[in-house]
């Protein structure tokens, strides 16, 4: 039987994490940070101070030995109090650390893991392309082979934490002549590295995700950035997807719980026509079918995390989880700012911030058209 419980020893990491959230991204701190493009990169030591960042690896490196449901836990309560702080985690752990476990070779494991529980290092992931979005067999950046390892040529965009990141995982096409998946190849590239060139995106929303353009003019790099086997950068891809896909799941229902409870909390104190509009029936019906939503994700991502910390296969759930997970918060930030109107409108308003953080997600880390795809895929279509 599946207990979706948490146990002691997760409610009690739970507690200090809501305590770090009051802490160091209260609400307020958290719309100034957005207001100023500011992203709270700081947190990441902190985070690991509690040993958040240690939760999913091996005690080998320095890790906790840690079940994913932890993982998975802490993302959706900091997805509640600290959104940001729980975008920051997912990649963290998702491009760098479980990349590094999944496919990364033992002296990268071993010289980069404790750095990442650490909080000492962040990885971005540099696979977009003009184009080749969610087309990412049509890369084009080049890898050639040098006397001594790899020269990169291409330019990548979208990338997020470029400039603060202290490698670039690149993923370029390194077999001359190989089409589509095959040839692709991943690269650790130090953000120092010369030939690197970088200009940010101006967007809408995720204002402390900051988003870079970047520019591979000839970047070398020596034989050990190699990231897993060559050619076979496309599969390494999708073996990780299920822990990014999780974190993003967790999360995300963690911040549509948080958007209900603002609109259910307007809804109770906000009166017009003599009476709290939480009273009138299309706002009760509206709000319980915001919660409903809410929990249907939360077992959707829950049941994930279970697959995931079981060893099951996990690449159907992976994708369903994010689809039901990132529309979920779609739908109930969007009627959120209904119930909250022009109060939910305002700068001020942790709705608003919600509201604009939330639409990023169902077209952002593999849209929600190719997870259907995948989905029906794994359904024999
Ligand atoms: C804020 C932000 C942060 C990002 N961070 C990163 C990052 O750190 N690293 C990184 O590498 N990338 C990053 N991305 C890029 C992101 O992953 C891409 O936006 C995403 O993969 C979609 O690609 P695209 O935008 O080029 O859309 P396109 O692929 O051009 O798609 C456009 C539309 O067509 C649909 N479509 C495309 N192909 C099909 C198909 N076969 N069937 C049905 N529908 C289809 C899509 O679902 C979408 O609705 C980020 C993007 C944003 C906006």
């Amino acid at each position: 039987m599946i207990d979706f419980a948490p146990t002691d020893e997760q409610r009690q990491i739970l507690d200090s994490v809501d305590r770090f959230a009051a802490r160091h991204l209260p609400p307020d701190e958290q719309q100034r940070r957005d207001a100023a493009h500011d992203p709270p990169y700081h947190l990441l030591p902190v985070m690991a101070d509690m040993g958040l960042l240690a939760l999913p690896f091996p005690a080998r490196y320095g890790g906790l030995d840690g079940d994913w449901r932890t993982v998975a836990l802490v993302q959706e309560r900091l997805g509640y109090r600290a959104w940001m702080a729980g975008s920051l985690m997912n990649r963290a752990l998702g491009f760098g650390g479980m990349s590094l476990m999944t496919y990364g070779t033992e002296q990268q494991r071993e010289r980069l893991i404790p750095e990442i529980i650490a909080g000492r290092a962040l990885f971005a992931l540099a696979l977009t392309e003009p184009e080749a979005g969610s087309d990412a067999a049509a890369i084009a950046t080049r890898a050639e082979r040098t006397a001594t390892g790899w020269r990169l040529t291409g330019r990548k965009t979208w990338c997020s934490d470029a400039d603060r990141a202290d490698f670039l995982v690149v993923v370029a096409r390194s077999a001359r002549g190989a089409e589509r998946r095959e040839g692709l190849s991943m690269f650790l590239v130090p953000r120092d590295t010369a030939g690197l060139h970088m200009t940010e995106l101006p967007k809408v929303g995720n204002n402390c995700l900051p988003s870079f353009d970047i520019g591979l003019d000839g970047v070398e790099v020596g034989a050990e950035a190699l990231m897993g086997e060559e050619g076979a950068g496309f599969r390494h891809l999708g073996q990780t997807l299920r822990y990014s896909r999780s974190g993003l799941s967790a999360a995300a229902v963690g911040a549509a719980q948080r958007a209900v409870d603002l609109a259910l909390a307007y809804a109770k104190e906000r009166e017009q026509f003599g009476r709290p509009i939480g009273r009138f029936q299309v706002i009760g019906h509206r709000l319980a079918d915001m919660q409903m939503r809410v929990d249907q994700a939360r077992m959707s991502h829950l049941y994930l995390a279970w697959l995931i910390a079981t060893d099951r296969d996990a690449g159907r759930h992976a994708a369903q989880a994010k689809v039901i997970a990132t529309e979920c918060l779609q739908f109930v930030t969007d009627h959120g700012m209904q119930i909250l109107a022009s109060a939910g409108y305002a700068a001020e308003s942790e709705m608003q911030r919600l509201w604009r953080d939330a639409r990023l997600y169902s077209f952002g880390e593999g849209s929600n058209e190719i997870q259907r795809t995948l989905i029906a895929r794994a359904m024999g279509l």
